[in-house]
């Protein structure tokens, strides 16, 4: 349930909203936007709408049937949008991040983050704990990939997301990444999203495999529910009878999750489409559907990539793309 308060609803009201929804034994969570201040009442206890609408200032007792609430923009109207390192994703930026499916060694990570920093992206990803389908393939460097993604993004004034793959890793994210990334292989990882939902960084949570946007919308629920507001979509293609391409990049999802909810989204089209030649259309048609960022896998020579060479761009490539969406931007009313 969601309680909007009139414009102007006095502190004390607010309080008294607050306390009742606690009393009844149910997390309030507030949403203070421009005009209003939204309160939801989460949890399973039930309650009567009319308790509530009797309170001064209360303009309307909203009943949710969708199951996620903290996700929706019912709860919140307005656009979330994050911030790390000066690059914004939501409302109307759209962010960029860009960089190696995963950390190699010391060259390659800092020859990467060199041209990452020269195109003008302020965001390097790079796996350290790599989910591969195959237990023979490479798994990534582990901590030690941390390490040195680190040390290549403090020399160029880079932030850092990779990906986190079980809870006991999450002190060692929070020492080493600036956003964390829940792979799809992770999205229903209920264990981990609570876990995610109480630390203070912000969260790439990507599609699952086969997950709906209901299912997906859910799993963002857990991570908002637990105190963290800092959640980043992130779609990267679903599973379809389509085998042209390594995934089918649902480029609706981007109009149907902006409608149902505030949360920005962003879409990665080397995992989407599995081929670099279509990373670039893909990219630009993914800001023209109103994406907030791009996460783009570039390697600083592909054919000798550990991991996912064949979708990854070229650094001539990727620059040529870059000036190509910022040259978009303004035509779709987004700021990059
Ligand atoms: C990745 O971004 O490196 C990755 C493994 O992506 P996904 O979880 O979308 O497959
Ligand atoms: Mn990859």
């Amino acid at each position: 349930m969601i309680i909007v308060m009139r414009h102007g609803a006095s502190e004390e009201n607010i309080q008294k909203v607050i306390d009742l929804i606690k009393l009844k034994g149910r997390e309030a969570h507030i949403s203070k936007g421009e005009s209003h201040t939204i309160i939801g009442a989460v949890g399973e206890k039930v309650i009567d709408p009319r308790e509530f609408e009797l309170i001064d200032g209360v303009k309307e007792v909203i009943k949710i049937s969708s199951s996620y609430k903290l996700a929706s923009r019912i709860f919140k109207e307005d656009d979330t949008i994050i911030e790390v390192n000066n690059e914004k994703f939501g409302g109307e930026y759209s962010g960029m991040i860009a960089g190696p499916c995963t950390i190699e060694n010391e060259e390659q990570i800092f020859e990467c983050a060199r041209i990452m920093s020269e195109s003008g992206v302020k965001i390097i990803r790079g796996g350290a704990f790599k989910p591969r389908t195959s237990p023979y393939s490479f798994q990534g460097l582990g901590e030690e990939g941390l390490k040195l993604i680190r040390k290549a993004a403090d020399k160029y004034n880079l932030a850092v997301t990779s990906e986190v793959m079980e809870i006991s890793q999450i002190p060692l994210f929070l020492k080493y990444v600036d956003i964390l990334q829940v792979g799809a292989r992770n999205m229903q990882n209920f264990n981990l999203l609570r876990e995610l939902s109480k630390i203070k960084k912000p969260v790439i949570l990507k599609r699952g495999l086969s997950a709906t946007i209901n299912e997906w919308l859910m799993a963002a629920e857990y991570i908002l529910s637990g105190g963290n507001r800092e959640v980043i979509l992130c779609e990267r293609g679903i599973r379809t009878f389509e085998v042209a391409t390594r995934n089918t990049l649902d480029l609706c999802a981007i109009p149907v999750v902006k409608k149902l909810s505030h949360l920005p989204i962003i879409v990665d089209p080397s995992h989407g489409t599995g081929l670099r030649d279509k990373v670039v259309p893909m990219s630009l048609a993914s800001l023209a559907a109103g994406c907030d960022g791009l996460i783009i896998e570039v390697h600083n020579k592909p054919e000798c990539a550990l991991c996912d060479g064949a979708q990854s761009l070229y650094p001539e490539q990727f620059r040529e793309l870059y000036k190509k969406l910022k040259q978009l931007a303004p035509v779709v009313g987004k700021k990059i």
